[in-house]
């Protein structure tokens, strides 16, 4: 039997306790990698935890708010004490929020900016050192397809994800002298319980069904479905293979098409 292509590899994935950030935890260590996985719920975090072991490889849990930059470097610290190093980060923590633009209050531009775009910051810059003693790293960064286009009611979340991408294509260019490569993963809807709250708002706000909300989301995609998380944590194990170190500053979309950029 092959070896499981992640064997040897440490991860580290934030916003890991359910969603997206979760199957990419999961899919990482399916693919042998030991995952420290990294959220603010300790119990979501322990029951995940398990779940890896049950797989055979090493987990460490770390609760961290990674938009509070002395958590980052602590969790960075003990994650990298732990596992002696790490190869592959996946900047996954992140939030939603729609607001129509003219009731847009400050404080949603700030916890947008925070939570999606400087704690990507914060992350990145806490483990890079690490990768770049090894001078071996894949950093992943989930944006979305909202790193591309424009759309209504979140233009808060529209700029910090336009951000992350930014950021990604400028340590793409930075890192790539240490044998770092830093690549986007850019969903459109994702079957996660963020796409749940999504679609009960704007069956709150329009009066429309929670299935007819669902049904909206759906239709964005040329697929007519919403993508699954585990399809999003798949373009993640792809990238952080040692085979995909040609890919680099890239940003691939996983939305069924809806975005061809
Ligand atoms: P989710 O709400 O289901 O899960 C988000 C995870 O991030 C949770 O584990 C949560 O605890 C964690 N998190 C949030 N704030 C945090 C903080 N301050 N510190 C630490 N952890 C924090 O969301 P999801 O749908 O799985 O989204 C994950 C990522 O994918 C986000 O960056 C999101 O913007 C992006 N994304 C989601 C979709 C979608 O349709 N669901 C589409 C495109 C991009």
């Amino acid at each position: 039997m092959d070896e499981p292509v992640l064997k040897g590899k440490h991860a580290l994935v934030t916003g890991a306790g359910r969603g997206i950030g979760r199957a990419c935890a999961i899919a990482l260590a399916q693919a042998g990698a030991a995952v420290a996985i990294a959220a603010r719920s300790r119990p979501e975090l322990e029951t995940l935890a398990a779940e890896i072991k049950s797989l055979g490889v090493r987990t460490l849990v770390c609760p961290c708010d990674v938009t509070d930059r002395e958590q980052v470097e602590r969790m960075a610290s003990a994650a990298i004490a732990d596992f002696g190093t790490l190869e592959i980060l996946v900047n996954n923590a992140g939030s939603a929020k729609s607001v129509a633009f003219l009731d847009h209050p400050d404080e949603i531009w700030h916890q947008m900016l925070a939570v999606n775009l400087t704690s990507t910051y914060y992350v990145t810059k806490a483990i890079a050192p690490a990768m770049v003693k090894q001078r071996n790293g894949r950093i992943i960064n989930v944006a979305s397809t909202a790193s591309h286009v424009g759309a209504r009611y979140v233009a808060a979340y529209t700029a910090a994800k336009h951000g992350v991408l930014g950021l990604t294509r400028a340590l793409a260019v930075e890192l790539v002298g240490h044998g770092i490569t830093v690549n986007a993963v850019c969903p459109g809807y994702v079957d996660t319980p963020l796409t749940q709250i999504a679609v009960a708002n704007i069956a709150k706000v329009t009066g429309r069904s929670i299935e007819e909300a669902r049904r909206m989301l759906e239709q964005k995609s040329p697929q007519g479905r919403l993508i699954t998380a585990a399809e999003v944590a798949a373009a993640v194990v792809f990238l952080a293979r040692d085979s995909s170190f040609g890919i680099n500053g890239q940003a691939i979309n996983i939305d069924g098409g809806a975005v061809q950029t």
